[in-house]
């Protein structure tokens, strides 16, 4: 079965484990030291905070910004559940916003100023499917409603310009993302003041870790906040520092692939749309096409997997999940349920051949009934 997405893992990441055990040192050591500055230097930062998730990232950012009860946040729906659970985390409202169109599944500016409210203190934007959000606009915005400005990057790592949207960017190192560490996350922040508070709330709101206190005469700490432990461990990070060596290459192939995809589609699956185009900037963290209205999308994804082709859902918008629909009944966002209702996900992962990409197109050109152009693109 070709999988949406599939971790490359091998030799390297197993030799960089063996290193870590044999170095009698676990935990927030050298390791995860020099991943938070090789990563930094990738996204043009001066430093960048290691943690165990995108979702521990995003909590972090929210609780240093100052965010919490009576606050609102404004939030895609289209995107995972981790970016609106982190904004009830710390007490505040996430308020759904719709995005553009179908052809554009980015958050929409229009909705979020309607939506935008005394009480607004935040926005997090996600580059969906990797695909970047228009930086200067989202940064007018904030600046006149004088908001803060976050980024969930979780599709986006490897982009020098991801991270330099706002006061942080949050990243998820899962085993689904462009790059992995099993379960990992990283915070980019220019600010000095943010950085100090996300580093002490991530380890207990302590004024010293482990390590320095080897290093130090004194062992002695103090807490000044309540924080949590949302540390990175030494086996990650050591997974991490291979994995960012291979990322700009992965990224690459995730272009060429996704290209090869529109090209095809374009010729072979006429009647589906592919959002975005070309040459939009972007990490290709996943494929999202979108089908006919009159398809029937569970009969393309059965025909599919018969072909051997896994495909998903990207996503099954937020505020349509039951926990949130109890909480926030009657919140219509028609272009993200136009979109999330026709969505699917084809297979896109750095193992992937152009073979594998014709054969995916070539499945969902029979799938569809298009049985005359099956021998032209076999
Ligand atoms: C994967 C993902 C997350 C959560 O990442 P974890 O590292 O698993 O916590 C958050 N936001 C988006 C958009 C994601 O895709």
């Amino acid at each position: 079965m070709l999988l949406v997405s599939e971790p490359v893992l091998g030799a390297d990441e197993r030799a960089a484990l063996a290193a870590v055990i044999d170095s009698g040192w676990v935990t927030m050591g050298d390791r995860v030291h020099e991943f938070e500055q090789v990563f930094a230097r990738m996204h043009g930062a001066d430093e960048s905070i290691a943690v165990g998730s995108c979702t521990a990232a995003l909590h972090l950012i929210l609780h240093a910004l100052g965010i919490g009860p009576g606050d609102e946040v404004l939030v895609p729906s289209l995107t995972f559940v981790a970016t609106a659970n982190a904004v009830l985390y710390v007490g505040a409202r996430p308020v759904f916003v719709d995005v553009d169109s179908t052809a554009v599944p980015l958050m929409s500016l229009d909705d979020a100023k309607a939506k935008c409210t005394s009480r607004t203190k935040a926005v997090i934007l996600v580059h969906f499917a990797g695909y970047l959000a228009d930086r200067e606009d989202w940064q007018a915005f904030a600046r006149s409603k004088d908001l803060h400005l976050v980024e969930d990057a979780a599709h986006a790592p490897g982009l020098p310009a991801v991270g330099t949207f706002g006061e942080a960017a949050a990243f998820s190192f899962y085993g689904n993302k462009n790059m992995t560490t099993a379960e990992g996350g990283a915070i980019i922040t220019r600010s000095r003041a943010l950085s100090d508070m996300i580093r002490r709330a991530r380890s207990h709101g302590m004024t010293s870790n482990t390590r320095q206190r080897l290093a130090s005469r004194s062992p002695d700490y103090d807490v000044t906040m309540l924080g949590f432990n949302y540390r990175m461990d030494e086996l990650r990070a050591a997974v991490g520092l291979v994995q960012l060596r291979k990322l700009p290459g992965w990224n690459d192939t995730r272009r060429h692939l996704s290209h090869y995809y529109r090209r095809l589609i374009l010729e072979f699956c006429p009647s589906v749309m592919v959002p975005f185009d070309a040459s939009w900037l972007s990490a290709h963290h996943i494929f999202p096409i979108v089908v006919p209205k009159a398809a029937d999308r569970q009969s393309l994804i059965d025909q599919l997997r018969e072909a051997g082709v896994q495909t998903t859902v990207h996503y099954p918008p937020v505020h349509r999940l039951t926990f949130y629909s109890d909480l926030y009944p009657s919140t219509p966002l028609p272009n993200t349920e136009d979109f999330a209702q026709r969505e699917l996900t084809l297979p896109l992962h750095p193992g992937m051949t152009p073979a594998d990409v014709e054969h995916v197109v070539h499945s969902l050109a029979v799938a569809l009934g298009a049985p005359l152009l099956t021998s032209a693109v076999a």
